[in-house]
């Protein structure tokens, strides 16, 4: 079965958000740290059973879970090897800071894992450390080669920021020549936090892809569960780049995805308003029926576009808390 909307978008992907704490400073998303803002609990590991088989049988084969910092938690690899478990799901992926990747990424790939994005903003160590207020860029790095020895699909995030990266579009193509990764552009957003921030720092992505062209990269067709994202391949390079150009006009058209807060709250778009508990839903194993009539009655609430041209924020303060 496959859920589609009124607008002809399937969705088969989901982002669990399983914590909201992180342990970085990033300036565009948490540049006071991480304080803890809600009393209630994180899902627990057989809540998120419940909720990745509630969505697997909903047609829903990728799950990606975030944060906050997923690594933050202690029992991950246990989350991991409950999503893999579930029928149907096909692929698990994590985003991470990658700060604890070199040491976790065997567990986690025993574990089901299938597919890891580090956040790298810059590979010049003083502007990691200037962005994310972590002087880690080499044990970041350490875990991606890990995690590439592992044979798990590695894809770097780095937020496009004036001033701050963009520079080094050459750094990061020359990483990927040798190593069999993607690199990805991603258009830095607004969120309620980060006004200032967005204002002196916001830069489209649509250049980088006019100079990609001009350097001879050409755009990659687009593979099965693909969401938003374009992506450039080159002869003679090992790797890919990408570009998430939320602004681009057709963008919320190929939208594939829900999100799950850490409260196990539906999320129908990065941007919307409001959040729907599905976590009474969640405390046994006969509820799965409700679980999967919520969602889908709920998905008939997903709005056509994002807004954001229009100025819509939503009332996401950062997203460390819905997990980006
Ligand atoms: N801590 C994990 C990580 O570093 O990937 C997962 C959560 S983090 C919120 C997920 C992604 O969202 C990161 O790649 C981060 O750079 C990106 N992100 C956060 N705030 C953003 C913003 N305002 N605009 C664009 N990307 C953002």
């Amino acid at each position: 079965m496959t859920l589609v909307d009124g607008f002809g978008r399937s969705f088969r992907y989901l982002r669990l958000s399983v914590t909201d704490a992180c342990d970085y400073r990033c300036r565009y998303c948490l540049p006071g740290g991480f304080h803890k803002e809600e009393a209630e609990p994180p899902l627990t590991l057989d809540e998120i059973r419940r909720l990745v088989a509630g969505f697997a049988a909903l047609g829903f084969w990728k799950i990606r879970l975030t944060g906050g910092e997923p690594t933050v938690r202690g029992d991950l690899v246990d989350i991991v090897a409950a999503c893999a478990r579930a029928p149907g799901v096909r692929r698990v992926a994590l985003s991470t800071n990658g700060a604890r990747l070199a040491a976790l990424a065997p567990a986690l790939a025993a574990a089901g894992l299938s597919a890891v994005n580090v956040s790298v903003d810059s590979l010049d160590p003083a502007r990691f450390r200037d962005v994310t207020g972590r002087d880690d860029l080499a044990r970041v790095l350490d875990g991606v080669e890990r995690a590439l020895t592992l044979g798990l699909s590695v894809k770097l995030n780095t937020v496009l920021m004036k001033g701050v990266n963009d520079g080094e579009l050459g750094a990061f193509t020359e990483f990927a020549r040798a190593r069999a990764l993607d690199v990805r552009f991603i258009e830095l957003m607004p969120t309620a936090d980060n006004a200032d921030f967005f204002t002196a720092r916001h830069e489209k992505t649509a250049a980088l892809a006019e100079r990609l062209r001009e350097d001879g990269w050409r755009e990659a067709p687009r593979g099965e569960g693909d969401g938003p994202a374009r992506r450039f391949i080159k002869e003679g390079w090992a790797g890919s780049i990408g570009v998430i150009a939320p602004y681009a006009k057709d963008f919320c058209a190929s939208c594939n995805r829900l999100r799950v807060t850490s409260r196990g709250r539906l999320r129908l778009c990065l941007f919307s308003e409001g959040e729907h508990s599905l976590r009474d839903l969640l405390s046994d194993d006969g509820r799965a029926a409700g679980l999967r009539e919520r969602v889908t009655s709920l998905l008939g609430l997903k709005e056509v576009s994002h807004y954001l041209p229009e100025g819509r924020l939503g009332d996401t303060r950062h997203f460390a808390a819905i997990g980006g």
